[in-house]
């Protein structure tokens, strides 16, 4: 029989989303009349702008004809989408990015996922905690870890504390780490990390050698601003950064599947006789061996919310998520909860009341209120006692949910 692979095996079992479907089953099933309210899953749910639309359809339209027609097409996608990117989502804020230095493609779920297998097995890595799961657990498939701890720790991870006493940034790390992933603006706790803050990561991953992997996926939430976008916004930042990027949030994409990875030119790893290799020959052969690239007619639709009309419909829905959060957490702060985030992210994250744990706030939540929202905890031992809303929701469902809670439960 075939031996499958034991790493898997050290996944800690009660992934966050399916236990929070299966408390939700649970309770409509008791009670088939409740209209529950989800603020927990961080999906959008506006529908896409006309610009993204008629992209896409005038290039299946395109595709269609003899001249129009494309196989398949460049592994890191093609330079019109390359090219808006660098313009638009660098260039314009002052930051030198050349097209040929991003990757497009199918989520930043799985380029967060996929990215640690250009580095060595026994490479270390830190993460925040809480953090998005996915950095962490592709860490435990790859056997960079050994078993997690009764809390979901896993033994060989770095974990860095965000609190409330720190804002929620995490510390430098104290021990020796290859590999960092951060997260800014962050899910879940919805802070954003301001530019000193990063320029201090820069100047400690320049002095270690270690490297930055800035998943920026929420960037476009950001309202205040002096806060960065990007991490190459900070002097140095090329030659020790990765950056994720999605049109996922941003465009309401995350149905249609688009995102891309920056890695500058000057990024550099060591091989096994210490010699400095450019960390983006090996992503560009991982994409080239193994992704053959996003479909033509959703690249066209990605470049489309780079137009004035694309621009104008995705900073719409980007204002209707924002307008949610303000709700939200205006709502929250006078019914008399502590309340973070919210400003320049779609997440607020919320101290749970009287000392109750994540999941019993969850629980209570959910049978009183008939709202779910995540429990902190599943992002890791320091959500601990807090808790994630999501501004993705239809108005009157946001402004229903609020005014439940203000009720008191
Ligand atoms: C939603 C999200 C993404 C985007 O994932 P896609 O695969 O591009 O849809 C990336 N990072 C974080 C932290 C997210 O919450």
């Amino acid at each position: 029989m075939a031996r499958v692979n034991d790493n898997y095996l050290k996944l800690a079992a009660g992934y966050l989303f399916p236990e929070i479907s299966r408390r939700m089953d649970v309770f409509t099933s008791a009670n088939p009349d409740a209209d529950v309210i989800k603020l927990g899953i961080g999906d959008v749910v506006l529908p896409l702008g006309d610009a993204v639309r008629t992209a896409m359809h005038d290039a299946i339209d395109e595709m269609a004809t003899a001249d129009g027609f494309r196989g398949y097409g460049p592994s890191e996608g093609y330079d019109f989408l390359r090219e808006a990117i660098a313009e638009n989502d660098f260039g314009s804020r002052g930051v030198k990015i050349d097209p040929s230095e991003i990757y497009a493609s199918d989520g930043s779920k799985c380029d967060s996922a996929n990215i640690q297998e250009i580095f060595a097995d026994d490479c270390s890595l830190a993460v925040s905690d809480p953090v998005y799961p996915v950095y962490v657990d592709t860490n435990v498939m790859a056997g960079r870890t050994g078993q997690p701890d009764e809390g979901g720790r896993y033994a060989g991870i770095t974990y860095l504390p965000c609190t409330e006493e720190s804002g929620f940034m995490p510390a430098l790390p104290e021990e020796p780490v290859d590999l960092v992933y951060l997260c800014s603006p962050n899910n879940p706790t919805g802070t954003v990390a301001p530019k000193e803050e990063l320029a201090k990561w820069v100047e400690w991953a320049r002095a270690n050698e270690a490297i930055i992997l800035f998943d920026a996926a929420y960037e476009r939430f950001i309202t205040e601003d002096h806060l960065p976008h990007s991490i190459y916004e900070i002097d140095g930042a090329r030659e020790c950064a990765i950056e994720f990027r999605s049109f996922s949030k941003t465009a309401g994409f995350t149905g249609i599947r688009c995102a891309y990875i920056v890695i500058p030119e000057e990024l550099k790893g060591r091989d096994s006789n210490r010699e400095q290799v450019p960390v983006s020959t090996l992503w560009s052969r991982r994409t080239n061996t193994k992704f053959n690239g996003i479909s033509y007619p959703v690249q066209r639709g990605a470049e489309a919310i780079y137009s004035a009309e694309g621009a104008k419909e995705v900073q719409a829905n980007i204002d209707y998520y924002m307008a949610n959060a303000t709700l939200i957490k205006e709502g929250l702060s006078k019914a008399g909860f502590t309340t973070f985030g919210g400003v320049n992210a779609p997440y607020v994250w919320l101290k749970t009341p009287d000392g109750q744990d994540s999941w019993q706030f969850f629980d209570n939540l959910l049978s009183q209120a008939n709202v779910v929202g995540t429990p902190g905890s599943g992002f890791g031992a320091c959500g601990e006692g807090y808790f994630r809303l999501s501004a993705f929701g239809i108005r009157e469902k946001v402004e229903e949910a609020i005014e439940r809670i203000a009720k008191g439960f």
